[in-house]
């Protein structure tokens, strides 16, 4: 059983010493695995990168997985304020520039965080893009952190039959009609036939949130504190 594998690996780190953490979007998909955490290890961090641009309603369901899982979620923010976000023509980054705009405030804020461990747990899946259809379970990311993918050969359809076996919440846009859920100015509704992240970034290239491309090198692409004037 998959669920008794990502726990006989989570034991086999904790045994060798490493510590770990978690981080989460939560987003109806995110569900699956923030409850298989909760069961093996409650305490493990789960970090919430507070971008500052999302839904209301995903600060209030990641709340309500707080309570109803007992998770143990620590909030991220970027120290640059949101008026120093902006471009010459004071628009907000993640207009011209969305790959800084997830710079500032996704990775900078996680770069602390993986300074300090040794094994990154995220919910990514193969299914989900290109990029990560060329993951590995477990891969050197920055910072020679491990970065482990427990849900990488997990499906979509996985991913919905376990939360209807186990009876668990969805975030509420999903009965809006959205997909995939991120920031607000970077998410569209479902467009249904072009996959399941083809409503984040609508009409840019941007195609991939920064955690999973800057930060899956072993050798960091990026300055810590480098912000354009
Ligand atoms: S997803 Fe969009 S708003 Fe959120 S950090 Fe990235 S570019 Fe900025």
């Amino acid at each position: 059983m998959r669920i008794d594998t990502i726990a006989q690996k989570i034991e086999a780190y904790r045994n060798a010493g490493k510590r770990m953490f978690l981080t989460s979007s939560f987003q109806s998909q995110s569900v699956p695995l923030l409850h298989i955490i909760s069961q093996i290890d409650a305490s493990i961090p789960v970090y919430f990168l507070n971008t500052g641009f999302l839904f209301p309603q995903t600060i209030r369901f990641k709340n309500q997985l707080v309570h109803d899982f007992g998770l143990n979620v620590i909030g991220l923010e970027s120290d640059v304020a949101k008026i120093h976000q902006m471009d010459s023509d004071h628009h907000f980054f993640y207009s011209s520039d969305p790959d800084y705009c997830c710079h500032i405030n996704k990775i900078l804020p996680l770069e602390p965080i993986l300074m300090q461990n040794d094994v990154w747990i995220n919910g990514i899946r193969a299914d989900q893009n290109a990029n990560r259809r060329n993951m590995k379970p477990e891969q050197m990311g920055a910072h020679n952190v491990m970065r482990y993918h427990p849900m990488l050969d997990w499906t979509k359809q996985d991913v919905a039959d376990y939360r209807t076996k186990f009876d668990l919440p969805n975030h509420p846009l999903d009965a809006q009609g959205y997909d995939s859920i991120g920031c607000e100015p970077c998410t569209s509704k479902a467009f249904t036939d072009k996959g399941e992240r083809a409503s984040r970034w609508s009409g840019m290239k941007k195609t991939e949130c920064g955690l999973h491309t800057a930060l899956a090198e072993e050798t960091p692409q990026i300055k810590i504190g480098v912000l354009k004037k």
